[in-house]
């Protein structure tokens, strides 16, 4: 049985222009930018999944899109500010960066952008989504994926099929889209492990970021709302076992030494995360009818808050490539379109994934002159204010990639 679902018959390639596969962060951004365009859209979202217990910080260029998306007016009083972020070098090598401190109204901006719990901004997104006529929501999971030259079919946990003529795969890191498209990935592991957990703690965090460079990776602290503050603990994997296994009141007093007690007295909120640090990148980010976003196109590490962020640039793209393509009657799947896809999404996505691949290394080496260089990078930054600046609005917004929603442009 096919569905019966609005749009039918509209471009006359399927049911809807678009379906997007995966309800997580990226896709649910892909589904607003799309069907508030006015593209008929279905969001197959998936059977619920247990919560998730990260938080994002979302850059100032990724908060304006979700504004242009009247998302962000929906979880913003859950969302610290981000207005200063320190490195600092805990390795204790012989060859030591100094302690470099970004501050957002050194380029003009009151933040780089918020912190927020993941339940929050994806409850917002979901409210969001709930409101928009042309977006057809389906809480079920795609079972089977196919691809015909002019449409893309999707069979649903109770038998039922979804048509379109674009997939936007935002289905994860193991994407059954990519697979049906035939996308290979290629990719690497690092011999690292990230605790995440939400912290309470008895002094402010000023709104300031720190992120501790250990040898087995970055230790980071970003602000919440009040005195809380999230906590990615990146370590190797068998310091990794070892704290995970240990009891609150243990974990606290642990997490608060390597803090340098910054935060005072620490208490765990209840939920405890674990991700093993990887690259996968898949090949090419669109074929045959289907664009790749999020996790489904790009896994890197939690390292300088980049992962969604890219995710939310490319449903931005693909967004701002399908809505003119819908009004003027062409085939949003069209392989002109995809191919201009994955042309705009390159440069941004290899070199972000180089950046933090670099300096993740750097951390974790025990060569000499790579920890000179590293040290000395940061020892620029810090003491030479131009390169600082501009090191500051290109991570704020990338000069490779600014699509319309993140300039406050609707699609
Ligand atoms: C510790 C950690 C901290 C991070 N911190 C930050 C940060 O501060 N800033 C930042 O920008 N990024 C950060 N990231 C990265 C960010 O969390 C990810 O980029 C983001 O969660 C990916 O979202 P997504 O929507 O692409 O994928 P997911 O959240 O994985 O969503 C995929 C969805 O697809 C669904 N799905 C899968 N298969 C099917 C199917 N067959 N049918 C239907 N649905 C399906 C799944 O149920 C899921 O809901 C962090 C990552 C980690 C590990």
């Amino acid at each position: 049985m096919t569905r019966p679902l609005p749009g039918s018959g509209a471009l006359g390639t399927g049911t809807f222009g678009a379906v997007v596969v995966g309800g997580g962060p990226a896709g649910l951004t892909a589904a607003i930018a799309l069907a508030g365009a006015q593209v008929p859209t279905a969001l197959i979202a998936g059977r619920p999944r247990p919560a998730d217990n990260r938080t994002t910080a979302l850059l100032a260029s990724s908060v304006t899109a979700l504004d242009t998306l009247a998302v962000w007016q929906r979880c913003r009083a859950q969302a610290a500010p981000l207005r200063v972020m320190r490195i600092i070098d805990d390795t204790g090598r012989l060859l030591r960066a100094p302690e470099v401190r970004f501050e957002a109204a050194e380029i003009g901006l009151e933040a780089f952008g918020y912190n927020i719990d993941n339940r929050h901004l994806i409850a917002a997104m979901a409210e969001r989504a709930r409101e928009i006529a042309a977006l057809e929501l389906i809480a079920q999971d795609a079972v089977d994926i196919s691809i015909s030259a002019d449409a893309v079919s999707i069979t649903l946990d109770d038998g039922s099929r979804v048509v379109a003529a674009l997939a936007v795969a935002a289905d994860g890191s193991r994407s059954p889209c990519r697979k049906a498209a035939g996308i290979e990935t290629e990719g690497w592991s690092y011999p690292q492990t990230a605790l995440t957990l939400t912290l309470r703690h008895s002094r402010p965090h000023h709104d300031i970021s720190t992120e501790f460079h250990r040898p087995s990776g970055p230790f980071t602290l970003v602000p919440l709302p009040g005195l809380r503050s999230s906590l990615v603990f990146v370590t190797d994997p068998d310091d990794a076992a070892r704290v995970g296994a240990l009891p609150d009141d243990e974990l606290a007093a642990e997490i608060e030494q390597r803090a340098h007690s910054i935060l005072g007295k620490i208490e765990l909120e209840p939920e405890r995360g674990v991700f093993l640090l990887k690259v996968e990148r898949a090949r090419s980010l669109g074929a045959r009818r289907v664009a790749l976003v999020g996790e489904a196109a790009h896994v890197i590490p939690p390292i300088g808050a980049q992962g969604l962020n890219l995710g939310l640039r490319d449903a931005a793209t693909i967004g701002e490539l399908v809505a003119p393509a819908h009004r003027a009657g062409h085939d949003p799947g069209a392989d002109d379109l995809i191919s201009r896809y994955v042309e705009m999404r390159r440069a941004d996505v290899t070199s972000r994934t180089l950046a933090v691949d670099l300096l993740n290394r750097s951390l974790l080496s025990d060569f000499l002159p790579l920890q000179g260089v590293r040290g000395l990078g940061l020892t620029l930054l810090q003491q030479f204010g131009p390169l600082r600046r501009a090191a500051m609005r290109e991570g704020v917004a990338p000069s490779s990639a600014q699509p319309r929603l993140m300039r406050g442009e609707a699609l």
